[in-house]
């Protein structure tokens, strides 16, 4: 009997079930009822499990709110957290792979995003406020966000997560920014957007801004004001060399004449990051306090309307000879591109939050539609179709976080590797978000493309606004064409400097904590002059990874990741030839394909490293390894879509799933690591 699935083809909206719909089918694991009431979880940081959720959100009473800043204190979380191997806490006895992970022991990032789950509630619940689904659709169908959801996000405090803990702020680590982000987005991806855009724009100020220019910002950001980052051009695009706007300088002025659009937050925002010339072919960013300018100096342009994300101040800003004081240039005048480039490194990364929140949003309401649906006398979750899609596109979600949580960590782990890898982020996830959400759309079917009913018929919603997590910010083809620019070089590795394995254990290690960030522009560089730790140790990790596996993984996984690994190298080789063989060809259609590869066995050793960091920390399903399996098989159906998943490891994962599901928490690897 073949034990083993047939997996469908690469676009899962193109899956064609090998096994017909009356077949018969797998029973699924039943979890224990639970009850629909609310979570109820303490104060974040004494929480014993960061998936867990704390009381909604009480939207009357924001005033009085769980304030993290009462509640977590996530610049010295550690402080609120009782020490390994304190009275009371829940260690594992060392090398015991199979205890139940320390929930303690996770970095700062997992426990400020389970407050702010907890404080917005369960959005599928009506009476959870601003941030449940009812609210968000009916908001939304008058061009809206709910009412009281920016002052609910503000009360938290998100705008503190946007500002250095150096300004006063609580920006420690990228990963903590992400993590808050993809629990925003997993319920308004247009919350999300707003304020990453005001991200975008003050970056430059954290990373070369003088005393002034920083001090100003982050008040004016944790007094609630917006900012936008003004590149874009209507006639220029991702052409940004070819850009018009031009700042003449005037003595110690300088006289900015041009139009920036679309630009989010370019109405509301009060400040204008601006990207402008200020030599024949120099460009500068230029900070634009609008409160220093004359009324007639500058106008809005009218809202532009937009498929999703509506309720987003998408619009534009013409400047007409707006006369700007001279040191209000970012740094120096005249590196305006390379600080936008290296700028754009950091919010690429994080926009891979606003794909995971997606997938876990379309996730939950897939699964929890599959097992409301009824036809032809039991729930749909039965009919093996659409199991297919509910369970590969959980495994999606799983690899997304092993491909974009370490690259969070990486802005102060190895700030000089984010030109590759932000890109590879930038790329890699918001096109599994994409496929996700068209996968569960057709479980969904009619419901699907209801703007009421399921879930109060948020799917469509959530579908129209994840559509731009592969257009802004550098758009898929330049992304993968900025890969593409690094594979020459990266296929010539320079000697390496004996630092690679704490350097992949602080980036994959979840329990490790990140170094705080300072912001600085000159850690940021423009190449990883051919330097990728992550992909060009694959001999290394193969064998490191088979060692532990023979050792402690589950029976089977050992044999499974021989196949996987010698399938993985023979596609890298593959790759390495067709680099060496196409002598610097760097833009052509085939190059790309090329980048694209890349990614994929990024990725596939992204979840390689993530389950040899984490295994002994995490234990249970986790460690038996079996989502791994899932995970690289899953992965490589991408160049060999015949590959099949194994059957028989997908138990432990349904019954995550499930247990998930049906206690509203997030789809996470963590959910692995519990013991059932
Ligand atoms: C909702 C929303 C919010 C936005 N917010 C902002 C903002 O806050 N600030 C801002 O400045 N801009 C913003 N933009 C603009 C956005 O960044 C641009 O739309 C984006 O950079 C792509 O530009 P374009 O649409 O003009 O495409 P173009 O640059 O005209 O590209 C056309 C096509 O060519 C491809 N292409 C371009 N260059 C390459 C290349 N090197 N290699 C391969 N293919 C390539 C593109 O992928 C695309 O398919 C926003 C846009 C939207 C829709």
């Amino acid at each position: 009997m073949d034990s083993k699935v047939p997996a469908r083809a690469t676009h899962p909206a193109t899956a064609t079930p090998d096994v017909p719909a009356t077949s018969a089918k797998p029973e699924p694991p039943r979890p224990p009822v639970v009850s629909a009431e609310p979570l109820k979880s303490p104060d974040p940081m004494n929480s014993a499990d960061p998936m867990n959720p704390a009381d909604p959100m009480n939207p009357a009473d924001t005033e009085n709110s769980a304030d993290p800043v009462d509640s977590v204190d996530p610049v010295n979380p550690a402080e609120s957290v009782p020490a390994r191997g304190a009275a009371g806490a829940d260690e594992p006895a060392p090398g015991d792979v199979r205890s139940r992970v320390w929930w303690g022991e996770l970095s700062p990032a997992h426990r400020v995003a389970a407050d702010l789950d907890g404080y917005l509630g369960d959005p599928m619940d009506e009476e959870s406020g601003p941030f449940s689904y009812k609210a968000i659709v009916e908001a939304e169908e008058r061009d809206e966000l709910p009412a009281g959801a920016v002052d609910a996000v503000r009360s938290w405090g998100f705008p503190k997560y946007l500002v250095p803990a150096g300004l006063g702020g609580r920006l420690t680590t990228l990963e903590d920014l992400f993590f808050v982000t993809r629990g925003i987005s997993r319920r308004s991806v247009t919350v999300a957007v707003m304020y990453g855009s005001g991200l975008l724009a003050v970056n430059p100020v954290w990373l070369w801004g003088d005393g002034w220019q920083r001090r100003t910002v982050a008040d004016g950001v944790l007094n609630g004001d917006l900012a936008c980052f003004g590149v874009s051009e209507a006639d220029h695009g991702s052409d940004v060399m070819a850009s018009e706007s031009e700042a003449e300088v005037q003595g110690d002025e300088l006289l900015l004449t041009g139009t920036k659009w679309p630009v989010g937050n370019a109405t509301r925002g009060r400040f204008v990051t601006t990207y402008a010339k200020t030599g024949p072919r120099d460009f500068s960013l230029i900070l634009v306090d609008k409160q220093e300018l004359e009324p007639d100096m500058w106008t809005a342009l009218p809202p532009v309307r937009t498929v999703g994300l509506r309720g987003h101040d998408l619009s534009g800003v013409m400047f007409v000879g707006a006369r700007v004081p001279a040191e209000r240039v970012i740094g120096r005048r005249g590196s305006g591109l390379v600080q936008t480039l290296k700028t754009l490194q950091i919010t690429r990364t994080a926009i891979a939050a606003l794909s995971v929140g997606t997938m876990d949003a379309v996730v939950r309401i897939g699964m929890r539609y599959s097992r409301e649906r009824t036809l032809y006398g039991s729930d749909i979750y039965k009919i093996p179709v659409i199991r297919d899609h509910l369970v590969k596109t959980h495994l999606d979600l799983l690899i997304a976080e092993c491909v974009a949580i370490p690259v969070t960590r990486s802005l102060t782990v190895a700030p000089g590797r984010l030109s590759l890898w932000s890109s590879i982020v930038k790329y890699f996830v918001p096109v599994l978000g994409e496929e996700v959400v068209a996968s569960i759309g057709t479980v969904l079917a009619a419901r699907g493309y209801l703007r009421e009913g399921v879930a109060h018929g948020v799917f469509q919603k959530l579908q129209r606004d994840h559509a731009i997590a592969s257009i802004f910010e550098g758009t898929t083809h330049v992304n993968l064409a900025n890969v593409a620019g690094q594979l020459p070089y990266l296929i010539e590795p320079p000697e390496e400097t004996g630092h690679e394995d704490e350097l992949l254990a602080d980036l994959f290690c979840w329990t490790r904590t990140p170094p705080t960030w300072e912001p600085d522009g000159r850690m940021l560089q423009l190449t990883n002059e051919g330097r990728d730790e992550i992909g060009q140790r694959f001999e290394q990790i193969s064998e490191e990874l088979l060692s532990a596996a023979n050792a402690h993984a589950a029976p089977g996984v050992a044999a499974e990741l021989k196949d996987l690994m010698s399938s993985i190298g023979g596609l890298r080789a593959k790759v390495d030839q067709g680099i060496r063989a196409s002598e610097g060809d760097t833009g052509s259609v085939a190059a790309l394909a090329r980048a694209k590869r890349y990614c994929e066995l990024h990725a596939m050793m992204s979840c390689a490293l993530t389950w040899l960091h984490n295994r002994h920390a995490f234990g249970g399903a986790f460690a038996d390894g079996q989502w791994l399996v899932l995970c690289l098989q899953r992965l490589l159906q991408r160049a060999q879509p015949d590959t099949i998943l194994s059957e028989e490891f997908l138990p432990s994962l349904e019954a995550a799933m499930f247990r998930v599901s049906d206690e509203r928490r997030w789809f996470s690897l963590l959910s692995l690591a519990e013991d059932e």
